[in-house]
């Protein structure tokens, strides 16, 4: 299915206002947050008790969001269906001694966090977002959304074999943004980030903060069938999720549980108390069957019966590269949504699986397509083995094919979005 140049863009509409309004993955849970509570669902505490009643519900810890929808006559051992996904995108993050110079330039110290394309992150305007914590414990969301800083290209001039021999980055001291002239100022980052959020500096004692290409994202191509854009891997499944989960908190009479799990620090590795290793998902799981009265034998029952469906961004095939990709697996943009396999559990897949999402997408409607690695390339994975090994959950991972992953502006269909989340709204709604 090409994109019609008149194909109703509501849903990619809806998720570049996501994509803007979540720089940071402490921005997209409270984006996901808000869209749920319109929903009617309501945020519970993990250090409250809570009630067995019907009704929606969210846990917000740090970057993750799981939130749940509990029908009329959900019993103890209802299975759940959950869709998983990551709400951490690649990137270039403060570091504990943040202000430095050199050589008359105000600088700004990063680390690089996960898999990031460096390349992509020279030469662009850049701001700066996440969240402060203060002296008090509380912690504030800053989002400052305008050209801050850059990560200078050296020119062409001084690095004559650059177009012939490849860019060469050295991640220490080639990746530090500029953002002023003079002398050190030390205590540059927290009172222009206390400022931001309206607090005292001294009140400032932690962060988390992170760069952001400031150019919002775009319709490109001759009729518009593509969006590029920051963070699509993985807020464009979070986005689609979060739809999924609020739609099917609409429906009467669902026979499961529907779950949206969205974790932080997939681009690391997962190992984390808000990432997929840690034991958040199957603590509210679990709290949520004894919440009904369930027993150590209904949470078996519940979690035997329950079905994960892990959705990340994959691979497009590549006209400039297609020797990278699998012959006969090769993904177009606006074909619909993939499931991803591989034998060897980096995707967590099966033949089973791949019966759940075909029934999912033909009650939806929507076309779908298959991704498998070259066998001589390696392949990347998600949360997807993870949650199924940690929690014994049946999950089959599935995604949107994009261009150029872990760029700091990234390509899809501009379809594709909408058909993922009707796959996943049918798998819930089942
Ligand atoms: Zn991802």
């Amino acid at each position: 299915m090409s994109a019609h140049p008149h194909f109703d863009r509501t849903h990619t509409d809806d998720l570049a206002a996501f994509l803007s309004a979540s720089p940071s993955q402490y921005h997209a849970v409270a984006s996901a947050a808000e869209r749920l509570e319109k929903a009617g669902f309501r945020q519970v505490s993990e250090t409250d008790a809570w009630d067995g009643e019907a009704g929606g519900r969210y846990v917000l810890r740090g970057g993750a969001i799981i939130g749940w929808y509990v029908p009329v006559g959900a019993r103890p051992e209802t299975p759940f269906r959950i869709v998983g996904a990551h709400t951490d995108s690649t990137n270039l993050r403060v570091k504990p001694v943040p202000d430095t110079s050199s050589y008359g330039w105000r600088q700004l110290a990063v680390e690089i966090y996960g898999g990031a394309l460096l390349n992509t992150w020279l030469d662009r305007d850049l701001g700066l977002s996440g969240r402060i914590v203060l002296r008090d414990g509380g912690t504030a969301l800053v989002n400052l959304n305008r050209p801050l800083l850059r990560v200078p290209q050296l020119a062409v001039h001084l690095d004559r074999g650059v177009n012939e021999g490849g860019l060469k980055l050295d991640k220490q001291r080639h990746m530090q943004p500029v953002w002023g002239l003079g002398e050190l100022d030390e205590g540059a980052l927290v009172r222009i980030v206390a400022e931001e959020a309206g607090v005292d500096p001294a009140q400032v004692v932690g962060w988390d903060l992170m760069t952001h290409d400031v150019q919002p994202p775009a319709y490109l191509g001759l009729d518009g069938e593509f969006l590029a854009a920051g963070r699509l891997d993985n807020l464009l499944s979070v986005h689609a999720g979060t739809a999924a989960l609020a739609s099917a908190a609409a429906q009467p009479d669902l026979p499961y549980i529907p779950v949206l799990a969205a974790f932080d620090h997939e681009e690391n590795g997962s190992e984390s108390d808000t990432g997929a290793g840690g034991p958040l998902l199957g603590n509210v799981l679990e709290r949520s069957v004894f919440a009904r009265g369930g027993s150590y034998d209904h949470r078996a029952r519940a979690f035997a019966g329950t079905i994960c469906v892990s959705a990340d961004t994959g691979h497009a095939v590549h006209p400039n590269y297609a020797e990278k990709h699998d012959p006969t697996h090769r993904p177009l943009p606006n074909g619909g949504p993939i499931l991803k396999v591989n034998v060897n559990q980096r995707y967590a897949t099966d033949g089973t699986g791949r019966g759940i999402f075909a029934a999912a997408c033909d009650r939806a409607g929507v076309p779908w397509q298959t991704f498998v690695s070259n066998n001589a390339m390696p392949c990347g994975t998600t949360i997807g083995p993870i949650t199924a090994a940690r929690h014994g959950i049946t999950t089959v991972d599935v995604g949107v094919p994009i261009l150029s992953m872990h760029s700091a502006r990234e390509l899809c269909g501009v379809a594709d979005p909408y058909l993922l989340a009707s796959a996943l709204k049918a798998f819930l709604e089942d």
